[in-house]
């Protein structure tokens, strides 16, 4: 079982489905990096030898706007980055609830670099694993691919 596009591009219907998304906003070049990013992971789980589920996939720029203003007025509601790479589709959040994905990582780093992705450090995502098809913004060839947000 893979992580499929739909799964991934529809995943904000489940908590969001209030907020008004323009037809147009999602476009080809986010569906190809929608599909280019799910690819990506797919081997990666793959090697990893577990399936995983979603706890976020495609943020719609209102969607995250929206999340952002949630957060403010309850901490307890889970918050976005301004600039989240979910908005570009170039953004997963993997199911980890047990940590044992981050943990596969930490133990395997070379698995970003073979399948071209970089993920947010494990302290920062618990019960999840963030990963994404662009790098982060400091990085350079040889730097860890795991970051801090
Ligand atoms: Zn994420």
């Amino acid at each position: 079982m893979t992580i499929l596009a739909d799964d991934y591009l529809d995943f904000w219907k489940h908590h969001y489905a209030n907020v008004a998304v323009p037809e147009d906003e999602l476009t080809d070049d986010m569906r190809a990096s929608a599909a280019d990013l799910l690819e990506r992971i797919n081997g990666l789980l793959a090697v990893f030898g577990h399936d995983r589920g979603l706890t976020s996939g495609w943020r719609p720029q209102s969607v995250n706007d929206y999340m952002r203003e949630l957060h403010a007025k309850n901490p307890a509601a889970p918050n976005a980055a301004r600039t989240s790479k979910h908005i570009t589709c170039n953004g997963c959040d993997v199911a980890d609830s047990d940590g044992s994905l981050d943990a596969f990582i930490d133990a395997n780093p070379d698995v970003l670099e073979q399948f071209g992705l970089w993920r947010e450090a494990p302290g920062s995502t618990h019960g999840w694993c963030h990963l994404q098809n662009v790098q982060y913004g400091s990085w350079t060839e040889g730097k860890t691919r795991t970051f801090a947000p």
